[in-house]
């Protein structure tokens, strides 16, 4: 039986090298993305049994449109996200927190719940949330990015996002779900406008999501892992 997955945000960077690497291990990809266009050509490029799902993570009516093409789902990669407000909360306005957590929780929100009857269908339901570790509170508090706080809104935007996938996790445990969040590292991707060419290779975090996604029934759930398979504290 061939197994369907979706990829929100596959369009380019993390998500569309999820996408090929899930379509390589002979799966069913919906490439979801916002702009048709770029979504096909990403579908085209990808190959294998991939296929454009046009759908906007911030838009309840996309989400309803493209739930409603999918009859059942084995694994969702809540990918896309946005980083788009660097400020220290000091400096921080609302609106750029509001158009972050639209994006980057809300968005997992609506479109989790969303396909949650296509999910239910799966014999072996598993949800990714692209998470990062600059969400971790360990890492921050441990001092490890030294930033002062800056990108305040993107980093407690995945730190809600982690709390999201716990709480997933616990309510979707007696349904066989295996619910996870991964910090990607730090990739040369247009989200990061600051990389480096020391920066790690998209194809490598995908990897990591893609271990999480094909996990087997005995694998965990309601964890925070790195791309490289080791733990990541909350
Ligand atoms: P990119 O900017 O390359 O890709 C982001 C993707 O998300 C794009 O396909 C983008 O679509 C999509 N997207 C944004 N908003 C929406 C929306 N409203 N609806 C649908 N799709 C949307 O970034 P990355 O590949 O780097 O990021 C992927 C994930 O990895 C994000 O969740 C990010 O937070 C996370 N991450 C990335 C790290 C890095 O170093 N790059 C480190 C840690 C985490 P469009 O092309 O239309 O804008």
């Amino acid at each position: 039986m061939t197994n369907t997955a979706l990829v929100t945000g596959a369009n380019k960077g993390i998500g569309k090298e999820i996408a090929r690497q899930l379509a390589e291990a002979g799966l069913t990809v919906l490439i979801g993305s916002r702009d048709a266009e770029r979504g096909k050509r990403a579908a085209e490029e990808i190959g294998g049994d991939s296929r454009l799902l046009v759908l906007d993570v911030t838009d309840e009516n996309s989400i309803a449109a493209a739930a409603a093409q999918v009859d059942t789902l084995d694994v969702l990669v809540n990918n896309a996200g946005i980083l788009v407000d660097e400020a220290k909360p000091t400096e921080a306005d609302v609106a750029g927190f509001r158009r972050t957590y639209e994006t980057n929780v809300f968005g997992v929100l609506a479109v989790t719940n969303a396909f949650l009857p296509a999910l239910r269908r799966s014999a072996h339901p598993r949800i990714v949330n692209v998470s990062s570790g600059t969400g971790s509170l360990t890492w921050s508090l441990g001092g490890r990015f030294a930033t002062g706080g800056s990108g305040a809104a993107y980093r407690s935007s995945k730190t809600a996002l982690n709390a999201l996938t716990v709480f997933y996790a616990q309510a979707l445990a007696d349904e066989g779900f295996k619910v996870n969040a991964l910090a990607p590292g730090l990739r040369r991707t247009d989200l990061n406008a600051r990389a480096a060419a020391s920066d790690g290779d998209p194809a490598e975090a995908a990897a990591g999501a893609v271990r999480l996604a094909l996990l087997p029934d005995d694998g965990p759930t309601g964890e925070f892992v790195s791309w490289d398979g080791t733990p990541a504290p909350w």
